[in-house]
This record gives structure tokens, C-alpha cells and sequence, in this order.
């Protein structure tokens, strides 16, 4: 049978996720037995902290086995929207917030609930992978917006300017982004807020890296500037924050009508979010202090450690890291597009990357340093040996 006169043909724009493609296929060699760094990863490493597995294993017990609300139990929409409140300035309520299966389908949520056929989508590139996949579904039209390297990666209100038109819907923000790992400082936000206000335009700001930061860098949701939060969805969840990728807990926050409308998704697709998960969430809000402090520490350790040893690399030139786990790195000058790069670094040193055009850029690998330092150093001396040997 010609299985394609049977498919959607919209499929056939869809590519898969390549972040998701090469981590797995980073563990399955591990798991065959080789001796595999593993810098693919879009997860952290450590496991689920012991104070959420046992809110978890309390909720079992207690037989939270059972539908919940579809947009989440009140409660932890309360605690989410008390956080956004306090942490992130975000004036909310628990009628402003949807709990999702993951923050992915929190996006995509955003995205099918404000994109009418033929829309006009501006996404900053690099991007992350899923956005002009969800795009495409949603029947939108992608507007790349390539944003400048010598701007590090970000765009300016000169950048958007040149890009929006009376069809631009939305603009999808990512920061700390994935996957160049910069941020927004605050003055940097009020300039695309003051360049978008005359225009229909929606912000999807998708916040999900921002409690993996460096330094004294601040985060500032785009929400919280003056006016903004009329027009903005943010998303975040609880898999990088809390490292809970397999938990599939995420969030959307936005103005009451929005979630109003977006909820009629929720209730007739995914039902709603894990109960027991939920409660999880719950436990996670609770109580992070300590763990946020880990986790900052222990990335920003390993980020400094594996920029000054890639910057040690011929011919590979890393951005510095503000925020993520991922190092961002021009590879150009090695002369080999990414995707061959990646690929020899597999076969020959045994070390997994991301190649960058899934991220809309060419001549870039993305390194990710959610593992031990011993890997992170193991992994160095192989690339090392890899560019010294082009
Ligand atoms: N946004 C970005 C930028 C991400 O990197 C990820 C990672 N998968 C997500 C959203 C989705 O997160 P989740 O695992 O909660 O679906
Ligand atoms: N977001 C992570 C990454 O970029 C996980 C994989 C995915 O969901 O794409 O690697």
C-alpha cells in the first residue's frame, strides 16, 4: 500500500527533532558498550531531587492515580502563578495559568491557539529545533529572523523592524536561549517591546533555561515590563529547572481569555498533565532553595571548564555561556560543514554533538555540558585531538 496518499501531507514538511535524534542515539551506543561522551544531551544529568520523588511517592500512595483538572490541580496553578508573582514579577492568578504535559507542549499550545492559517511567525534564529516544526503544524508562516552574531546572537528593535508586517502574529522569544546559551539583559527587552507595540503582535517568551544562569546575571521575564504582560504567553516548566525531563510538567501563563480558549485544547486532547507528577510540581515549588544554589554552581563550574578548553581547540571559537548547558561553537573555520563534523567526531573519537542546522545556522556545533567534570575533560581531549588532526 502507498502509505503516502494516507498521511496528512503536512507530515511531509515535518522534520523530527535532531536534539532529541543524536541524544538518543548517543545512549543507545553507551549502551551497546561504548565508551561514548555524551555532549548531546538537552537534560541535565543529576537525578530528580529526593525532596520531589517523595511528594511523588506521597501522592501515589495516597491514591492521586486519577484525571486531574485538565488545565492542573488548582493548587500548584496557585503555586505557579505565586511564583511567577514573586520570582518573575508577572502579575498572575491561578485562572492565568495552564499545567501541560511538558513545556513543549506548552509552546505548541501558544502557538495553535493564536495562529490562524497564513500568520506570521517571526522566530529569532538560532533557534531551538521545535519551533518552526510546531509552526508548520499550526499552519503558520515562519519569518526567520536571523539575529547577528557580532550582537551575539540576539535581535534588536532595528532587526525586527525590518521583519514585521501587519500579518505578524507572534514573535518567539527563547532566553537564556537555546542554543547559543545568551540572555536578554532588561534594557535590551524594553527595546523589542517598545519596537513591537505598534504593531497586532503577540509574545511567546519561553523562559524554561532561566534558573540556569551565571554570575550575578539577572532574569527578567518579558511579562514583567510595563504593558507587556497583555501580550505575552510565557512558558516554563519543571525539566531543566528541577530535572524533571521525564516528569512532563510544564506551564503557560498569559492573559485569562487566552488560557480560557487555549484550555478547550487541553480538555479535548491530552485530558491532563500526571496526577502524581503534579504533585511532584508541587513539592518541587515548595522547597528549592538549596537545590537552585546546586545547580547554579555546579553548571557555571562545568561551563568555565569546558569554555576555557574549547577555546583551547584549534580552529573552534565558543560563545561564552550566560545561562543553559549548552556552549555554542563556530566550527567554520575547520572547514567542514557541521553535520560532517559532528558526524567524524562520532565515528572517530567517540564524542556526540549537535550540528547546528537544525537550529537554522550553518557552521556550528552545539556542545552540551550537562555531564561530570571527568567527562567534560575526557571530551576535550578528544576534540582536541580531532581539530589537530584536520
Ligand atoms: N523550550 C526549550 C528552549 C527547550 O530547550 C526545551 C527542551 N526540551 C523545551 C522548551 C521543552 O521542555 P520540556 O521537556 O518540558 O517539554
Ligand atoms: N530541549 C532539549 C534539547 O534541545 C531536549 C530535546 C528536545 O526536546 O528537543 O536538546
Amino acid at each position: 500500500m502507498d502509505y503516502k496518499n494516507v498521511l496528512n501531507e503536512k507530515l511531509f514538511s515535518i522534520n523530527r527533532s535532531p536534539t532529541l535524534q543524536f541524544t538518543s542515539l548517543a545512549k543507545q551506543l553507551k549502551a551497546e558498550g561504548k565508551d561514548v561522551i555524551n555532549f548531546s544531551a538537552g537534560e541535565p544529568d543529576f537525578d530528580t531531587p529526593q525532596f520531589i520523588k517523595s511528594a511523588a511517592k506521597k501522592a501515589l500512595d495516597n491514591g492521586i492515580t486519577k484525571y486531574t483538572p485538565s488545565t492542573g490541580f488548582f493548587e500548584l496553578k496557585e503555586a505557579i502563578a505565586k511564583k511567577l508573582s514573586i520570582e518573575n514579577r508577572i502579575s498572575c492568578s491561578a485562572e492565568n495559568i495552564i499545567v501541560t504535559a511538558g513545556a513543549k507542549f506548552a509552546v505548541f499550545l501558544a502557538i495553535l491557539s493564536l495562529v490562524n492559517d497564513g500568520d506570521e511567525v517571526i522566530i529569532p534564529s538560532p533557534y531551538w529545533v521545535s519551533y518552526p516544526e510546531m509552526v508548520k503544524i499550526a499552519r503558520g508562516k515562519i519569518r526567520v529572523l536571523p539575529a547577528k552574531k557580532e550582537n551575539n546572537f540576539k535581535i534588536t528593535s532595528q532587526d525586527l523592524k525590518s521583519v514585521i508586517t501587519n500579518k505578524s502574529k507572534l514573535l518567539i522569544l527563547n532566553y537564556p536561549a537555546n542554543p547559543t546559551g545568551i540572555t536578554y539583559t532588561k534594557d535590551e527587552l524594553e527595546m523589542i517591546w517598545r519596537a513591537i507595540q505598534g504593531f497586532d503582535l503577540f509574545v511567546l517568551s519561553d523562559e524554561i533555561y532561566e534558573k540556569i544562569i551565571f554570575e550575578d546575571i539577572e532574569h527578567v521575564s518579558f511579562a514583567s515590563l510595563d504593558g507587556a504582560g497583555q501580550r505575552t504567553i510565557t512558558v516554563n516548566g519543571f525539566s531543566k529547572s528541577y530535572s524533571m525531563t521525564g516528569w512532563r510538567i510544564g506551564f503557560m501563563a498569559g492573559p485569562r481569555e487566552i488560557i480560557q480558549e487555549a484550555s478547550k485544547i487541553v480538555d479535548n486532547t491530552t485530558s491532563c498533565p500526571n496526577s502524581f507528577a503534579q504533585k511532584a510540581a508541587i513539592g518541587a515549588l515548595k522547597n528549592n532553595k538549596d537545590w537552585f544554589k546546586f545547580i547554579k554552581s555546579t553548571f557555571q563550574e562545568r561551563r568555565d571548564l569546558i569554555y576555557n578548553g574549547i577555546r583551547g581547540c584549534k580552529n573552534i571559537f565558543p560563545l561564552k555561556t550566560q545561562g543553559t548547558f549548552y556552549l555554542f561553537c563556530d566550527i567554520s573555520r575547520t572547514n567542514l560543514s557541521s553535520v560532517d563534523f559532528a558526524s567524524r567526531l562520532l565515528n572517530e573519537q567517540l564524542v556526540s554533538v549537535i550540528p547546528s542546522p537544525g537550529f537554522g545556522i550553518e557552521g556550528y556545533v552545539r556542545i552540551s555540558f550537562s555531564t561530570s567534570r571527568e567527562n567534560i575533560e575526557k571530551g576535550i581531549a578528544r576534540i582536541k585531538k580531532f581539530v589537530s588532526n584536520i
